[in-house]
């Protein structure tokens, strides 16, 4: 009995539905799961064959029948069934070999979900033995994640870059006072590189390869280190149609990065133009908060501050707060319950 009533308090969880990752937050644990939203399917038996970090190796390397997805890619839903057998999978493990008490489960969302598919969300989580289920959008859960003040009245700033959507919001007293998504992040930048690659140095390289080349070697502003930094990429030539390997400097990568990070910065910019003086007035004085995968890229903070003379800090994890964010409302509960979002919008 007293087995079962301490695993029973500690079966609430927080989750980051991501384009790219899946968190899991289980209170009084912290932080115990953290994999791709990927899911690899056998589309002959019509069954998922691998889920997370195993599926995200097969992109790109699947045999005919079997294909592995990204079923949120651009932030929305894009694959229904996918998304809700991925949840489930997620929470199981989550359980595995626990005493099964159903949870209460916050999950945070990309803000462009529809209401149908936030139901659907919703229905999944329940399905996979949810007692309670609530839904923040994930801007709010970055900002409370990042440790932001978000329930005091003063104007905080946070930009998240993730896989799919960069979400920019201006939070205050009363949760979300605006915010933008634009479906421009890390997808987008990978997606720069690839197109650099193939047009400069005829190579052809998957998806896998352009994440490795941003993470290792791009950047967003200039800096001295990063000026004799090279790699050498290994793809396909496009003429000979064999296998090459090619030397490139981290500032031809930066390059290849402007277009789709001008996106970004106008984004920022826009919603800056759009905030009530006072709270524009706040952020001058505290700044811009960058969360997500994408404020790992070297110098993104410096771009974003040059290009809006705006102080701009990277928040200590930038890959945990929107997951930290669901714990800390699952742990303080009635004081941040205002902050959900309703099924429908
Ligand atoms: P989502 O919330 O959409 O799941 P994440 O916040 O998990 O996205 O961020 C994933 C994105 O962050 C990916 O596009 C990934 O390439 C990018 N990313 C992760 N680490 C770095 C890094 N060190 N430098 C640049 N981009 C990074
Ligand atoms: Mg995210």
């Amino acid at each position: 009995m007293g087995l079962i009533n301490r695993f029973s308090l500690s079966r609430d969880m927080g989750i980051d539905l991501g384009t790219a990752n899946t968190l899991v937050y289980v209170s009084g644990k912290g932080i115990v799961l953290q994999e791709p939203s990927v899911v690899a399917i056998d589309q002959d038996q019509k069954t998922s064959i691998a889920v997370g970090e195993e599926a995200k190796r097969m992109l790109g390397r699947t045999p005919s029948n079997v294909i592995a997805m990204r079923p949120l890619r651009d932030g929305v839903i894009a694959d229904f069934e996918t998304a809700e057998l991925m949840l489930k999978h997620f929470i199981r493990r989550v359980h595995e070999g626990k005493a099964l008490v159903s949870p209460r489960i916050v999950i945070g969302i990309p803000s462009g979900v529809t209401g149908v598919e936030r139901r659907a969300v919703i229905e999944a989580a329940a399905q996979a033995g949810a007692r309670d289920v609530r839904l923040i959008d994930e801007p709010v859960a970055a900002a409370i994640g990042a440790g932001l003040p978000v329930a005091e009245p003063t104007g905080n700033m946070i930009v998240d870059i993730g896989g799919g959507t960069t979400e920019v919001a201006v939070l205050s007293l009363q949760g979300t006072v605006l915010s933008e998504s634009v479906r421009v992040a890390g997808d987008e930048l990978n997606d720069a590189v690839t197109q650099y690659m193939k047009k400069v140095h005829n190579l052809v390289i998957g998806e896998r390869t352009a994440e490795d080349i941003k993470i290792k070697l791009g950047s967003a502003y200039p800096s001295e280190d990063d000026n004799e930094a090279t790699m050498e990429v290994r793809g396909l030539h496009l003429l000979s149609g064999l296998p090459r390997i090619v030397a490139v400097k981290a500032a031809e990568i930066r390059e290849s990065l402007t277009e789709p990070l001008s996106i970004i910065v106008e984004a920022v910019k826009r919603t800056l133009e759009r905030t009530p003086p006072e709270l524009a007035a706040d952020i001058i004085d505290r700044g811009i908060m960058l969360a997500g995968g994408g404020a790992l890229l070297k110098g993104i903070d410096t771009l974003i501050s040059h290009e809006t003379g705006i102080v701009t800090h990277i928040a200590a994890e930038p890959l945990c707060c929107v997951v930290l964010g669901t714990g800390r409302v699952l742990e303080n509960f009635k004081q941040l319950e205002r902050f959900f979002s309703g099924p429908v919008r």
